[in-house]
């Protein structure tokens, strides 16, 4: 276990120390506070699940929140721009775009690989005061108190368990959150049926910063510009055929990914190392627990096919940045965990989780479905993308996390 805890007490211990939980401690540094992250895998190890080989596609509203952190710079040194959004229905005549320049930006997102953005995230952390980061260790049991919350917290090597006092406790340990189910909120989810098999390629023609986004029987396709003219794929197939395409030698495989996708991009080729997750909507049924709070896929786990999970969760991080900052410069000195900002935070996240909770879920069904009347809406709803005036903007709105009322990280202006 690394890095020291000066005394027990602290503001905020943040349960994982993933893209959100290392984020959300990045994120708080203006306000001065004591915040400890117990991570469970060490990021030299290839298993570390959060900073893996997948490229995320980062929206506009969390470039700005990292600009207004000022860690976009090495950010972007790693990030590739998207400046078109090329959306396609396998089978059917017709395509939909979005464009940057038309959206008055300069672009609509940018691809990062997890791991290269864990090595920025990380090395900021390391550099500085008043974090305190506990790993190999996992949180093994909570206890909340009118006065404090208490992380059990058991070093990887089954040393002696450690107790952290704290004002607030943050869970922010993924999807199949053990610190959720400590505080005793439940969890509605629901399976795809579907894995999401991804990894990297070397298409014959350029991307030119476009992403493509094609609808297929099986899921949709995206394929995402990266460096070194490569493209990411998260490629989203049955649950019955997961391991079989995963086991597919790499000329059968790239023959089969180019029949879903075609050739619009010439011919694939030098397949990198594949890896499969299985998909599952979820939902806590609620974000908050005495002295606690859930963000990121701790509270909401979407299909990727909106490519919006992590962007989802960084407005979370937002909010709870904003709610701190708020309580903190209307007193000086406050309990973070009072009932009052953990209600201002519940209220605040519920209406922009929901949206894009039920968003995603409609999109997976609606391009996923070949029965008759789905097939009929889809069109109609591809027409309508193109055509009626202001849906292609509402939608890229969505897309880039500008809709709804933003916290002061999203619009870019920092918190102190
Ligand atoms: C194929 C795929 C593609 C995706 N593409 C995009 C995209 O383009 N854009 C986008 O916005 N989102 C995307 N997402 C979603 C995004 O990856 C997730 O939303 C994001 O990783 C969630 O981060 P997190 O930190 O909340 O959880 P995680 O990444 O799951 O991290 C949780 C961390 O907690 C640690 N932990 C677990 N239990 C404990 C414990 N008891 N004690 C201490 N630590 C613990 C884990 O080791 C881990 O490091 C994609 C997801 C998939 C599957």
């Amino acid at each position: 276990m690394s890095g020291t805890a000066k005394s027990d007490h602290y503001d905020i211990v943040i349960a994982g120390g993933g893209m959100i939980g290392t984020s959300l401690a990045l994120a708080l540094a203006p306000l001065g506070l004591r915040v400890a992250i117990v991570e469970a895998v060490a990021r030299k190890e290839c298993q570390q699940p959060s900073f893996d080989d997948r490229s995320t596609a980062l929206s506009r509203s969390t470039q700005r929140m990292f600009e207004a952190m000022g860690i976009w710079p090495d950010i972007v040194a790693a990030a590739t721009p998207i400046r078109d959004i090329h959306v396609s229905d396998k089978g059917r005549f017709g395509f939909s775009h979005i464009n940057a320049e038309q959206q008055g930006v300069e672009a609509l997102g940018y691809v990062v690989i997890n791991r290269v953005l864990g090595s920025v995230l990380q090395s900021m952390l390391a550099g500085l005061d008043g974090i305190d980061f506990l790993c190999p260790a996992r949180i093994v049991g909570v206890e909340l108190g009118p006065d404090a919350a208490v992380a059990m917290v058991e070093p990887d090597n089954h040393g002696k368990t450690k107790k952290l006092s704290c004002s607030l406790l943050v869970a922010a340990d993924g999807a199949n959150s053990a610190v959720r189910a400590m505080l005793g909120i439940s969890v509605q989810t629901s399976e795809y049926g579907q894995h999401a098999v991804i990894g990297n390629l070397l298409p014959e023609k350029g991307l030119n910063n476009c992403a493509y986004e094609r609808f297929t029987s099986q899921g949709p396709l995206a394929i995402l510009p990266v460096a070194d003219d490569r493209a990411g794929f998260v490629w989203t197939v049955s649950e019955h055929d997961a391991q079989r395409v995963l086991a597919l030698n790499d000329a059968d495989f790239l023959a089969e990914i180019q029949s879903e996708f075609g050739y619009r991009l010439g011919k694939f080729s030098r397949v990198g190392k594949r890896a499969a997750y299985p998909l599952v909507l979820s939902k806590a049924v609620r974000l908050t627990a005495t002295r606690s709070v859930l963000v990121g896929n701790s509270a909401h786990g979407l299909h990727p096919v909106s490519a919006q999970g992590f962007n989802l969760g960084m407005r979370d991080v937002a909010a709870l940045c904003d709610c701190a900052a708020d309580a903190l410069s209307a007193t000086g000195h406050v309990d973070l965990g009072n009932e009052q900002l953990l209600q201002r935070f519940a209220t605040w996240r519920y209406s922009d989780q929901n949206k894009l909770v039920n968003f995603t879920d409609n999109l997976v069904r609606i391009f996923g479905s070949s029965r008759p009347p789905t097939r009929i809406l889809r069109d109609i709803g591809m027409i309508g993308f193109d055509l009626i005036p202001g849906v292609r903007s509402l939608f890229a709105k969505h897309t880039m996390g500008l809709a709804g009322r933003l916290p002061r990280l999203s619009r870019g202006v920092p918190l102190r």
